[in-house]
């Protein structure tokens, strides 16, 4: 019997400019439990039952300019899909064709026109006729363009979006990739990204996760006149691999700066990240089969194999130096780096190597040092990755790392009173979760 369960919880915080922010907003704030029940019957061995979460927002209703009270008048929205015409779209948006022809032919070439991009969504405001009063359509990050009438004909419009922030809480179960998890939550990829990275100091999300993993996810939404514009950040999450809990809750001085910690305060910066490839849907899938049977003839395997298509990025586990960056025989190309403590990683079978990976040059950790390929005695694309201490190999997906600096006690009280309350909703959601199992 699949367990399909729905619950509901979103509040909002109330429509903020992003330019200009005001001090005195009236809050609008609600939280709301729900579930709806249970439905569907599928086959219990062929796809397990799937923790599914939907979450309802409460939109904010566009400002329209209404130059009479008493007239009939109301905002459509239509894509402009690839192959469009303005005029094709301004039918579909209820434009009266001889308005939308004079629209198009004094202001084909204005700004807002030249910006309308395939799949952007354009908002029409009009009356009775088809009379076209206002249009609308998001162009870029936070920038709204369009047309207004005016008593002359219609004039360009260009203000910065006013966006509602919704937050948002997802929850999940890995039954085979992460990216199925999170499609199942209807979690976007930009989270489902976001968590590994996170947690990339901890859990390798391309060989560690276990089926019956589960997550909870507390991130922004912005949208703008009732739309989705863009995911935000990753406030909070939970991950629990293979039975053991992780959690980050994200702590900044302002919006822009700032990084996750554990809620006691530890960084989940580590030095070195587990895993070498970046993390995306194509890669979330790869088998992790062996890549080497010519491997014998070589010499005793002495790493980790990442099964990934060839062009995925290989990125630095740790700051460290280049010690070589070159073609060496059964590697293929392959890049070496020192590290602080005698640690060297090496990356073998590259396509090709990162921007500027020379011998001598200096690396983050994320840094891109190179390109997954199948260079050197390799069967199929790959990323072949040691991690030496000195001159011994060890395993990489065994090692504990250090962490990065904490919470300073200094700042723990603002830490506690800014996190408090995300560590509280993640539990409530966990327990939640239970409740509904029953
Ligand atoms: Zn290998």
């Amino acid at each position: 019997m699949q367990k399909n369960k729905a619950l509901i919880l979103a509040h909002l915080d109330p429509p903020r400019k992003r330019l200009k922010r005001r001090a005195a907003l009236a809050v609008a704030f609600f939280s709301l439990f729900g579930m709806v029940t249970a439905f569907g019957t599928v086959r219990e061995t062929a796809q397990p039952s799937v923790e599914r979460v939907m979450v309802i927002e409460k939109l904010a209703i566009s400002a329209a300019q209404v130059p009479d009270e008493n007239a009939h008048v109301f905002w459509q929205e239509e894509r402009f899909d690839r192959g469009d015409t303005l005029a094709a779209l301004l039918a579909r948006l209820g434009v009266d064709p001889a308005v939308a022809a004079r629209l198009v032919r004094e202001n084909g070439r204005a700004k807002p026109f030249r910006a309308l991009r395939p799949g952007m969504a354009v908002q029409a405001l009009t009356a009775d006729h088809g009379d076209l009063l206002s249009l609308r359509f998001v162009a870029g990050r936070d920038t709204v363009l369009g047309f207004d009438r005016t008593p002359d004909g219609f004039s360009p419009v260009e203000e910065p979006a006013e966006f509602s922030r919704a937050v948002q809480m997802k929850t999940g179960e890995i039954q085979s990739s992460l990216f199925a998890a999170a499609d199942d939550a209807g979690l976007p990829d930009s989270v489902a990204i976001q968590l590994a990275e996170i947690f990339g100091g901890d859990i390798d999300f391309h060989r560690d996760l276990r089926k019956g993993d589960r997550f909870s996810v507390i991130y922004e939404t912005l949208y703008h006149q009732g739309r989705a514009i863009k995911s935000g950040r990753v406030l909070a999450a939970e991950f629990i691999n293979d039975g053991r809990e992780y959690r980050a809750v994200w702590f900044g001085e302002d919006p822009d700066g700032g990084s996750y910690y554990a809620p006691d305060g530890q960084s989940l910066r580590k030095a070195f990240l587990r895993s070498p490839l970046e993390f995306s849907r194509v890669t979330s899938g790869f088998s992790t089969r062996r890549f080497h049977p010519l491997l014998k003839k070589w010499r005793a395997h002495r790493g980790v194999d990442y099964g990934a298509p060839t062009g995925t990025r290989v990125r630095a586990t740790g700051d460290g130096v280049v010690q070589s960056a070159g073609r060496q025989n059964g590697y293929g190309n392959v890049v070496v780096l020192r590290h602080k403590g005698r640690i060297s990683t090496l990356y073998a079978h590259l396509s090709k190597f990162g921007a500027g990976i020379r011998r001598g040059a200096r690396v983050s950790q994320g840094d891109v040092i190179g390109y997954v390929g199948a260079t050197g005695w390799a069967t199929g694309p790959h990323l072949h990755y040691e991690f030496r201490v000195g001159d011994q190999h060890r395993n990489p997906l065994k090692m504990v790392f250090p962490s990065a600096e904490p919470v300073p006690v200094a700042r723990m009280a603002a830490f506690r009173d800014q996190t408090g309350p995300y560590a509280a909703q993640l539990d409530q959601l966990r327990s939640v979760e239970i409740a509904a199992l029953d």
